[in-house]
């Protein structure tokens, strides 16, 4: 039996992709939503936001992704759990191709945000889990009264070592320059009397004691080239993302750094596909412009379906 055609097929269910599905539903067209975990993305890995609109106070980002779920399903969403491996495009029909089956869609909303960067340390990976981690919000109680670095120097660092802060006995923020990428509000806040930002200095080595768990990290400062050992129990690594854009490579148009290319209207280049939040290249990555992102894709789509 040949599989459904679905309207809209939704790649990624974080805040850009929930809202497109929403309204692609509400709209009424057929919409399947794919989501390799668990909905939010990055999100729902946010332990404090409350610069959302509507929400005062301080949202817990699972929470929010959890409502933004149940209201895309309210409206008829259909959500499958499903890594999307490639890509086919270049028809009417456009081709979702998982482990599992081949998605066929009559339009396509790409909102598979992004990953953590890694630093690229010889052992990081292997310390992964032990000591060595890319979300503060989720694996921050392990380290209870414990010291640990942040390491990294915008929003999600600061943000990081804040939340670390309020559970740690000590946090060092380490820098790569002189100046924080981050904002004002966040930078305000990191003036506690636990939080000791290192400047100029990149991660060397992560150190690793006879459990195989991290015991410190040695960095070395970038303008004196000198190097020193602080002791940490664990290594939170903040240092950006990378869109998680492989399985379009070839179908949709990419910049040089992996986002795509589509502009303000979502659109990619390719009729009937469009991309929305933080995968493709856009000035302000946050969970308001992604939820602004997928309405304005949902409405692309609609357009493109109605032969507009
Ligand atoms: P980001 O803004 O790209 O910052 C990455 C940081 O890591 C920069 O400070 C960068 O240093 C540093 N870095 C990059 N590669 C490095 C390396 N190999 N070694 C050492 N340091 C390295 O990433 P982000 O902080 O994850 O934020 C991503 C987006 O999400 C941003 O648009 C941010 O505003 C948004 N965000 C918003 C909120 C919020 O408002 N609630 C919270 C979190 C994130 P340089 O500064 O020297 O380049």
């Amino acid at each position: 039996m040949e599989e459904k055609l679905w309207d809209a097929a939704v790649v990624g269910a974080g805040p850009a992709g929930m809202t497109a599905a929403l309204y692609c539903a509400r709209a009424g067209f057929s919409t399947l939503m794919l989501e390799k975990l668990s909905p939010g993305g990055q999100m729902a890995t946010t332990n404090e936001i409350e610069n959302y609109p509507g929400f005062p106070g301080v949202t817990d980002g699972f929470e929010l992704a959890e409502r933004m779920r149940a209201q895309a399903e309210s409206f008829g969403v259909q959500t499958e759990n499903a890594e999307v491996l490639a890509l086919r495009t270049g028809g009417e029909e456009k081709v979702l191709v998982t482990k599992k089956s081949e998605i066929r869609a009559r339009s396509v909303i790409l909102a598979p945000g992004a990953a953590p960067r890694e630093l690229g340390l010889p052992n990081e990976a292997a310390l992964r889990g032990k000591g060595v981690s890319y979300c503060a919000t989720c694996d921050g109680a392990f380290y209870r009264k414990k010291t640990v670095a942040v390491i990294g120097g915008g929003d999600t660092a600061a943000a990081d070592a804040v939340f670390l802060s309020g559970l740690c006995e000590k946090v060092y923020l380490v820098h790569r320059r002189d100046k924080l990428r981050a904002s004002g509000g966040y930078t305000k806040k990191l003036q506690k009397e636990n939080v000791e930002t290192v400047w100029d200095s990149v991660v060397e080595e992560i150190l690793e004691n006879e459990k195989g768990r991290v015991a410190g990290v040695l960095l070395r400062n970038v303008k004196t080239g000198e190097t020193r050992a602080l002791a940490v129990s664990g290594v939170f690594i903040a240092v950006g993302n990378i869109p998680a854009t492989d399985f379009a490579k070839g179908a949709v148009p990419l910049d040089e750094a992996g986002y795509f290319t589509a502009g303000e209207d979502t659109e990619t280049g390719v009729p009937g596909v469009f991309a929305a939040g933080d995968c493709r290249r856009k000035p302000l990555r946050q969970i308001v412009t992604a939820a602004a992102d997928g309405a304005v894709a949902a409405y692309a789509a609609e357009r493109y379906l109605r032969g507009e």
